[in-house]
């Protein structure tokens, strides 16, 4: 495989690697960097956890930028509005331009001979998660040291089959699941899967996001405003 030789390289596209690329870029503009990203979006924190209700700890005047101030009125801010912030300020200084996603860096070596540092990464994948509700056995093997468990049964095997389903980064639910949410989340229906092992169709539901404010999506547009039992989802998730 053929290096790509650069001066600088940051790793991580968020908060902190946005910042570090404006100040490298500002200070030294002759220098040739690149952002190495494992996920495939910006933002780190902000763009990885979505749960309702996500905000700042301290205020935004103080975690923000200083080459960018922080001008919204709120100074405990949502985590969408952080993550639009730190896109925006990639954009305006193009630095998003400079990221290079699904570069996950696992090694680092420096020889003092070439005064260089090699970067080795492995390609990053990304996880779908696939999730039924029904009737399941349970049998766990193990000591006071170790436990190991497995679950079989349909409710399994649909699980593996809606996962199939769900792209990296998706979580697709039984129709069963959905049917037993108490809160509500959006989702669209997936058209009808003819699946291993199944004679007929299932229907199976993408999530979309968790709604504060429920809106209820007509069906006949594919979409859904479902209940979540967030205790479920969480757990699969964390
Ligand atoms: C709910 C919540 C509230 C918070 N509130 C505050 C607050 O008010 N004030 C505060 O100071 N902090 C707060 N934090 C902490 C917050 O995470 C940091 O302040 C900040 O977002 C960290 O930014 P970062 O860029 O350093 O790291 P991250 O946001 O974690 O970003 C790191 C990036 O590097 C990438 N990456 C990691 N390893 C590799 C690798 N090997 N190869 C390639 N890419 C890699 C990741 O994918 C990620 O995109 C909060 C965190 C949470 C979860």
């Amino acid at each position: 495989m053929q290096a790509d030789h650069l001066d600088v390289l940051i790793v991580g596209a968020g908060i902190s690697g946005i910042g570090a690329a404006y100040h490298l870029q500002t200070a030294f503009p002759k220098k040739t960097y690149a952002i190495l990203e494992g996920r495939e979006s910006l933002g780190g924190t902000w763009d990885l956890f979505r749960y309702p209700g996500i905000r700042s700890d301290s205020d935004m005047y103080t975690l923000g930028y200083s080459f960018r101030p922080w001008r919204e009125a709120k100074a405990i801010a949502d985590g969408p509005s952080i993550l639009g912030y730190v896109r925006d300020t990639a954009e305006a200084y193009g630095i998003d331009k400079k990221i290079r996603y699904r570069h996950l860096v696992q090694k680092a070596t420096w020889s003092s001979k070439d005064a260089r540092w090699t970067i080795e990464g492995l390609p990053a994948f990304g996880l779908g998660l696939g999730l039924s509700t029904g009737p399941a056995a349970a049998a766990l093997l193990g000591s006071a040291e170790r436990l190991e468990y497995t679950l079989v049964g349909d409710t399994v095997n649909l699980s593996q089959r809606l996962q199939q389903l769900a792209s990296a980064g998706e979580t697709v639910l039984s129709e069963a699941t959905v049917q037993s949410l108490t809160e509500r989340i959006d989702a669209v229906r997936l058209p009808p899967q003819l699946v291993k092992g199944r004679d007929t169709p299932i229907i199976a539901y993408k999530i979309t996001g968790t709604a504060s404010q429920p809106v209820a999506v007509p069906a006949a547009q594919g979409g859904l405003s479902a209940g979540l039992g967030g205790a479920a989802i969480e757990g699969e998730t964390s």
